[in-house]
């Protein structure tokens, strides 16, 4: 049992919640107090304390009527690419200050049913765009377990706000490894479950065809729980797929005895911290003692996931933002001379650096005389990098890879938008293929940095994927680890 309240994992506290040990009153103001008090990591963009502690006193209202659910009265923080209706929703860009959504995302909504209570919003790339959360127009998220160095991105603030124990646990979205490189970032775990699997009701569009609410937790088991109340088919996405409703905690206590394991050895060598690669080799060491078999696997189209994505998640980026056009949305130009120059004016002065560049490509790439040269032949060879991918995934239970080339990096050292997209090399393929993947601590850096790695399972098996996770935290105390002084 963890000895302090906001170290405690989700499936801990719902069990206090369950006991009447603690109320949800009293967790959610242990979860305001840590917020105020580390306002310098700039995790949240806004924190309503009046609603969040209403949501907790109907959580305590329902716990006592005996209707509470393994969720209810457990606190939340969204990342601010969630439409909220009682909060600000500004996907951390200038065109966005001040949105009030009359509406919630559906994953809000799911969540909220299950009487979650809300902690508030937290900070990201801004449109979701970068690896490092340094994009943001509200300014920098700080790691905690250094703050010269970023906790990831774009969710950086959905980490960094489970590692400093500022929310047991936080929505994130995964487009192009949102989700796991800010867990393997900050020692937490992070699941982009399948694409099409959770809503995106709701969840401000980056790139459609990738865009992937997932969850930053403790643990998998967290994971889990969570994903239990947050997955329902939503008929307002057309791209979600209508499953059968599922117990994603089902595999939790499965044994791996006999499991296959995938290692893609020739995709680690690719400049990989050795320290990390050290680590990753142990993690195949204790699946091995555990009863999983090992098998090495070749994927030679994944080297062409970083150019592919950049093309497909720029041309759909441009799209999508094109609805920012100072009269639909948020922010309008002061000064203008007709509609045109105002559209301009509002884009120019809102938009930050990153957002402007990916629109720029992606018209590039979709320009007549363009699209069939970048846009076309992306599209295809994403197709052979998914059929891959799939393939590889059906001949085994789950590969193992690493989901950041090291430990995170200091501000600053990938201010060069090529180095930027260039360290996305282990997320973006699993991506394009829409497979499930999750982020998990697996050591300790000698510069005092988590390190972590990824698993990735066939479409629609997170459960199992959840299950192999589990097994592995059972075996081992990384995820256990708090930054000093959190
Ligand atoms: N780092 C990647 C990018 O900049 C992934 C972003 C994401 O998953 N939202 O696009």
């Amino acid at each position: 049992m963890a000895t302090e309240l906001f170290h405690a994992s989700v499936a801990q506290l719902s069990g206090m919640l369950a006991r009447k040990e603690i109320s949800s009153v009293e967790l959610s103001q242990v979860f305001l107090d840590r917020i105020e008090q580390n306002r310098d990591l700039n995790v949240y963009l806004d924190v309503r304390p009046e609603v969040t502690l209403d949501q907790a006193r109907a959580a305590d209202e329902r716990i006592a009527r005996g209707e509470a659910t393994a969720l209810t009265g457990i606190p939340v923080a969204h990342k601010d690419l969630f439409v909220t209706r009682q909060w600000a929703t500004t996907a951390a860009s200038k065109m966005l200050e001040g949105y009030m959504s009359p509406f919630d995302a559906t994953v809000v909504q799911n969540l909220d049913r299950a009487g979650m209570v809300c902690l508030g919003k937290v900070n990201c790339d801004e449109f979701a765009m970068g690896g490092g959360n340094e994009n943001s127009a509200f300014g920098k998220v700080l790691n905690p377990w250094d703050k010269g160095c970023v906790p990831g991105g774009s969710s950086g603030g959905s980490a960094a706000a489970v590692a400093a124990g500022l929310a047991p646990v936080s929505t994130g979205t995964d487009t192009g490894g949102s989700v796991r490189e800010p867990a393997v970032f900050t020692g937490t775990t992070g699941l982009k479950p399948t694409y099409g699997r959770p809503s995106r009701w709701g969840v401000i569009a980056f790139a459609s065809s990738l865009d992937t609410p997932g969850i930053l937790a403790r643990t998998a088991e967290d994971c889990a729980l969570v994903m239990n109340e947050m997955i329902e088919f939503d008929p307002k996405d057309s791209t979600c797929v209508d499953l059968p409703k599922e117990d994603f905690a089902r595999y939790l206590n499965t044994d791996i005895k006999g499991m296959k394991i995938g290692i893609p050895r020739s995709w680690f060598a690719k400049g990989l911290d050795d320290e990390l690669a050290a680590s990753i080799e142990e993690v195949i060491r204790t699946y091995e003692r555990m009863g999983a078999k090992i098998v090495d696997i070749e994927l030679p189209t994944v080297d062409l996931g970083v150019p592919v994505y950049y093309v497909v998640a720029c041309a759909e980026a441009s799209s999508n933002l094109s609805r920012y056009d100072g009269v639909r949305y948020g922010y309008r130009a002061d000064r203008y001379t007709d509609i045109q120059d105002m559209i301009k004016r509002s884009r120019s002065e809102a938009l930050g650096a990153e957002p402007q560049r990916r629109i720029m490509i992606g018209t590039y790439v979709l320009s007549h005389g363009y699209y069939d040269a970048y846009y076309i032949k992306a599209q295809r060879v994403r197709r052979l990098i998914a059929n891959e991918l799939n393939g590889v995934c059906n001949e085994v239970d789950a590969i193992i890879s690493p989901a950041a080339t090291g430990p995170a990096y200091r501000f600053g050292e990938k201010s060069d938008p090529v180095s930027a997209y260039l360290s996305d090399l282990y997320t973006v393929p699993i991506s394009l293929a829409g497979l499930p993947g999750i982020g998990l601590p697996c050591g300790i850096h000698s510069n005092g940095l988590p390190l972590g790695f990824q698993l990735v399972s066939a479409r629609f098996t997170e459960a199992k994927l959840l299950g192999l996770a589990h097994r592995y935290q059972c075996e081992t105390d990384w995820h256990k680890r708090f930054p000093a002084g959190y």
